[in-house]
């Protein structure tokens, strides 16, 4: 079972939370705490991650998912709090995002290949969307639960590599899925792909989704979607 508390999102499901264009997940899984993506700004982390009370200082380590600015702006206040944490960043980001996580007092390590840092815990290798993205896969006695910044390799791609290196089913999906815009083909397409082909439970769409996607799948797929927002706690898998 893995227990996600959405810190950032672009809605809200908590009156006591400031919203914003970004995305931001804490997550627990056997007495691992993780951080997914840190929002667009470290002043809104702060503040959600305050009023949710959620201890920052224990995170064993941060994933950022890709260079976006709404996935990397919290860097500065995870380094006040936690220095010295471990941040994994995207495949060739050293340059750039590497050297911000440096001058907050973190330690980065650039993911250019799938790793395993504790049981159960994967990153995948590098996909391109563009830009290059990683995902954090978190196996479950249910199966794979997949956690996405912005899907910008798009659904297919991102399942075909896990599922190609981990050959497990995939019991879940949360967070971005970049459909905001996208022509309602695309969303067919996606979730066709997401409960047809690689029979998907459960989804918890988040941030740039948009709200097409989510209307199509409440539609069709009730049982499987998950409406979440800041402030949302989900215990899944
Ligand atoms: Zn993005
Ligand atoms: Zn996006």
């Amino acid at each position: 079972m893995v227990k996600i508390v959405v810190l950032v999102d672009d809605k809200s499901f908590d009156q006591r939370l400031k919203v914003a264009h970004g995305l931001s997940l804490y997550l627990e899984f056997n007495d691992i705490y993780l951080l997914f993506d840190l929002g667009p700004n470290s002043e809104i982390l702060q503040y959600n991650v305050e009023k949710l009370g959620i201890d920052v200082e224990l995170v064993d380590a941060t994933i950022i998912s890709h260079i976006h600015s709404t996935h990397i702006g919290g860097l500065s206040y995870i380094g006040w709090v936690s220095p010295y944490l471990k941040v994994y960043i995207p495949y060739d980001s050293m340059h750039s995002l590497g050297r911000m996580a440096r001058s907050n007092g973190l330690i980065p390590e650039e993911v250019i290949d799938w790793i395993n840092p504790w049981p159960g815990i994967y990153i995948s290798k590098p996909i391109h969307g563009p830009p290059w993205e990683h995902f954090l896969v978190i196996d479950t006695s249910r199966g794979l639960i997949v956690f996405s910044g912005c899907m910008h390799p798009g659904v297919d791609k991102v399942l075909d590599i896990i599922t190609g290196y981990l050959d497990r089913n995939i019991y879940g999906v949360v967070g971005g899925f970049h459909l905001e815009n996208a022509p309602r083909s695309i969303i067919d397409k996606t979730i066709h792909v997401l409960f047809e082909k690689y029979c998907v439970e459960k989804i918890a769409p988040l941030h740039c989704s948009g709200e097409l996607f989510k209307r199509v799948i409440n539609e069709n797929y009730p049982d499987r979607i998950i409406e979440a927002g800041a402030g949302s706690i989900l215990d899944i898998g």
